[in-house]
C-alpha cells in the first residue's frame, strides 16, 4: 500500500515521493478466549468473540472476522475470577464501585465503550487492581439505541466488536519503544515503555457477547446514567457475578518496520522565508477500514490529483507543500509521531499548519476542528464549496462549532508536541458520534455504498475543502491565520476554568485581556511587512509550548490543550491548570497558572511591534 501510494503520486506528477520506514513495537493476536462459568466451575457460555458475515457485503466472511484484539494488550490468563460491572471506565465509575463497597480487586472489570479512550479503561482498572478487563459496544452508544443496525442501517449489529489500540495515549502517543528513535522513550515522555501499555490481559467484545455476562451480575441495579441500551434484554447491576469468568489472550509483540510516505511539492519561496503547509491522514485499518482511514486516504490521493494537475500546468506554490501517508496510527499514532520527532527541529522552524483528514465520511454531517486561529479560513473555504444533499454552500448548513482538538489522530504530534496550528477535518453522522460500524469488519466499501456515502459526494467535497486550504495556504501572500479569533478562544477557556471555580486567576485573566488588544492592533497594524507578519503568524502557536511540558506528562507540550489524563479523546483546556485543581494540589496549581501567563506573554511580546524580530523558539523548546 505504501508503494502504491507513492506510485499514484507519482503518476500524478508529484515525482518528490518517499517512504520514509521506521522500526516500531507493534503488536498481533494469535487467539483468545473467554467463559462464564457457575458457581461449580462449569462453562455456561462460551464467546465466539467473532463477528457474524454478513450475505450482501462480500469482505465480512474472511478470517479477519475472528481477529478481535486490543493492540498492546499482554498475552495472560484469568482463572475463574468474578465479575463487576465499571460503566464507562473512567475514575469517576471507580469511585462510585468503591462507595458501593464493591472493591475489583483480583475481579475482571467489564466497562462499555464511549466517553474515555479504551487504552486509559484499561489504565483506570488496573491501578485500581482489576486483573482482567472485557470492553463491549453497548447499543446505547451506536448500536441499535441509535438507529438501524447494519445492513439495514449504518449502525453497530450484535456481533460487530470494536478493536483499537490500548495504548495509554494521554501519557506518551508514538511508539511505546521508540525502536527508530535515539532518544528512549523516558526521555521524551518520563516514562519505561512498559508504563505506557497495559499490564492486564483485555478483550473487545459485542454486545451479543455482553449480555450473559452482563445477566449473571448481582447485587444492586446501577444509577441511571450507568444503564446502557440493552434494558429490553437485562438490568443492570454492579455485581459481583453469581459465578466466574475465565479469558485468556495471546498475542505477540514485534519490532518491525511500518512506511510512510512522503510526497513534497516544492515552492518557490527562498527556503529561509518557506512555511511548509503539512496534510496528512493515516494509510493503516484495523480490518478493511473504508471510512477508517480509506475516505481519508481517498481524499489525499485526490488532493494530490489535483495539485499534480497544476504542477502539471506550469503551477508552483509559494510554500512548500508536503502530503503524508501516515502508518502505524491505529497503534497509537506511531507513524506520525516518530516523523514529527525526527524532524521536529525543521517543523519547529517553519511549518505553519497542519491539515489532517483521519475518517474523512462516515456521515454527512461537518464536525470539524481546529486551532482557533484557524477557523475563519475554514469559514471562507466551506462558503466555496457546495453541500451535495441541499445543493448549498457547506457554510450555510455547517453548525459552525469548531471543536478544540483533543487527541486520537495524526494531528498530535504537530498542536501538542510541536505547536504547530492543525486542522482535523471530517463529515461525521448526524450525531457526531464515532459511526456505528469503526473498527469492525463492517467498516468495508459495501457499508460505504449502502450506508455513509453511496455516490461518494461527500468524498469529492472533502477533497475540495482540503485543496482549497492547502492552497490559500500555500500561496496567499499573508497568511489566513487571525490571532485574535484565538485570543478570544483562549479568554473563553479562562471563563470554562471559572466555571469550574477554580481562583487566583486574575493574573491569567489580565495576559489574556493584553493578548486580545495585542491582537488586534497586530491585525490593523499596516507598518509590518508581509515577509515578518508571516513569521509572526506562521509561529505565534510555539509561545503556547512550555519545554517542560505538562505534569506527569512532558511530550505534551502545549498548555492550552492536551487529551484528558484520564478520558484520553476529549480536550481539557489548559490542562495543567486543571490537573493541579483535580488533584487539589495548591502549589501545583500556582504553578501551572504561572506557566500559562508567561505563554501568554511570549505571544504578546512576539505581537508588539519592536519585539517581534526576537527569536523564541529556542527560549520555549
Ligand atoms: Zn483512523
Amino acid at each position: 500500500m505504501a508503494k502504491w501510494t507513492q506510485k499514484k503520486m507519482k503518476e500524478f506528477g508529484l515525482l518528490d515521493s518517499k517512504v520514509h520506514i521506521m522500526d516500531s513495537l507493534l503488536s498481533y493476536p494469535v487467539s483468545r478466549h473467554l467463559e462464564l462459568n457457575d458457581e461449580h466451575g462449569n462453562v455456561q457460555f462460551r464467546a465466539p468473540l467473532s463477528e457474524k458475515p454478513l450475505e450482501m457485503d462480500p469482505t465480512s466472511n474472511t478470517i479477519w472476522r475472528n481477529m478481535t484484539f486490543l493492540a498492546y494488550t499482554p498475552s495472560g490468563e484469568v482463572l475463574n475470577k468474578k465479575l463487576v460491572y465499571a460503566n464507562y471506565g473512567k475514575p469517576e465509575d471507580f469511585d462510585v464501585l468503591e462507595s458501593e463497597g464493591i472493591d475489583v480487586m483480583g475481579k475482571v472489570v467489564i466497562v462499555r465503550y464511549g466517553k474515555c479512550f479504551r487504552g486509559l479503561k484499561i489504565m483506570n482498572a488496573q491501578r485500581r487492581g482489576a486483573i482482567g478487563l472485557l470492553l463491549y459496544s453497548d447499543p446505547l452508544d451506536d448500536g441499535y439505541r441509535v438507529g438501524k443496525v447494519y445492513p439495514d442501517g449504518p449502525w453497530r449489529p450484535e456481533t460487530s466488536v470494536q478493536r483499537g489500540s490500548a495504548q495509554f495515549n494521554s501519557l506518551c502517543p508514538g511508539d511505546p519503544q521508540r525502536a527508530h528513535s535515539e532518544a528512549t522513550t523516558e526521555q521524551l515522555c518520563g516514562y519505561k515503555p512498559n508504563e505506557v501499555i497495559p499490564s492486564i490481559p483485555a478483550i473487545p467484545i459485542s454486545y451479543h457477547d455482553a449480555i450473559p455476562l452482563l445477566l449473571s451480575l448481582q447485587g444492586d441495579e446501577v444509577p441511571p446514567d450507568w444503564v446502557g441500551g440493552l434494558t429490553d434484554k437485562l438490568v443492570y447491576r454492579f455485581g459481583p457475578s453469581k459465578g466466574t469468568v475465565s479469558l485468556g489472550t495471546n498475542n505477540t509483540f514485534k519490532v518491525t518496520p511500518i512506511w510512510n510516505v512522503i510526497t513534497t511539492i516544492k515552492g518557490t519561496l527562498p527556503k529561509e522565508l518557506d512555511q511548509p503547509v503539512v496534510l496528512g491522514n493515516h494509510r493503516d485499518a484495523w480490518v478493511y477500514g473504508a471510512a477508517d482511514p480509506n475516505s481519508g486516504s481517498t481524499v489525499m490521493l485526490e488532493v494530490g490529483r489535483a495539485f499534480g494537475k497544476l504542477v502539471q500546468s506550469g503551477w508552483k506554490p509559494k510554500r512548500t507543500i508536503i502530503i503524508a501517508s501516515w502508518s502505524g496510527e491505529e497503534y497509537g499514532l506511531v507513524g506520525s509521531t516518530g516523523w514529527g520527532e525526527e524532524y521536529a527541529n525543521t517543523l519547529l522552524k517553519n511549518a505553519t499548519v497542519y491539515i489532517n483528514v483521519d475518517v474523512g465520511v462516515s456521515g454527512k454531517t461537518f464536525a470539524s476542528a481546529a486551532t482557533h486561529s484557524l477557523g475563519r479560513e475554514l469559514l471562507k473555504v466551506a462558503g466555496k464549496v457546495k453541500d451535495p444533499e441541499t445543493q448549498k454552500p457547506l457554510s450555510d448548513v455547517w453548525d459552525k462549532q469548531l471543536g478544540t482538538l483533543g487527541s486520537g489522530s495524526d494531528y498530535t504530534v504537530f498542536l501538542d508536541n510541536l505547536g504547530i496550528a492543525s486542522y482535523d477535518l471530517r463529515f461525521m453522522p448526524f450525531n457526531k458520534q464515532p459511526y456505528g460500524t469503526y473498527h469492525s469488519i463492517y467498516d468495508s466499501y459495501t457499508w460505504i455504498e449502502t450506508q455513509a456515502d453511496p455516490t461518494l459526494e461527500y468524498h469529492v467535497l472533502l477533497s475540495q475543502v482540503v485543496g482549497l486550504l492547502a492552497l490559500d495556504f500555500a500561496d496567499l501572500d499573508v497568511l489566513p491565520i487571525e490571532l485574535q479569533d484565538e485570543a478570544q478562544a483562549i479568554s473563553q477557556y479562562v471563563d470554562e476554568l471559572e466555571g469550574m471555580h477554580i481562583h487566583g486567576l486574575d493574573e491569567l485573566r489580565k495576559a489574556v485581556k493584553e493578548l486580545e488588544k495585542s491582537a488586534v492592533a497586530f491585525a490593523r497594524n499596516d507598518e509590518v511587512d508581509n515577509q515578518q507578519k508571516n513569521r509572526i503568524l506562521g509561529l505565534f502557536e510555539r509561545n503556547l509550548l512550555d519545554k517542560e511540558g505538562l505534569p506527569k506528562r512532558k511530550w505534551f507540550k502545549h498548555i492550552l490543550q492536551a487529551p484528558g489524563l484520564y478520558l484520553g479523546y476529549e480536550p481539557e483546556v489548559f490542562p495543567g491548570i486543571q490537573q493541579a485543581f483535580s488533584e487539589k494540589n495548591n502549589t501545583m496549581l500556582q504553578q501551572e497558572i504561572t506557566r500559562a501567563v508567561s505563554a501568554i506573554n511570549r505571544g504578546i511580546r512576539m505581537l508588539t511591534p519592536q519585539n517581534s524580530g526576537e527569536p523564541f523558539v529556542q527560549a520555549v523548546y
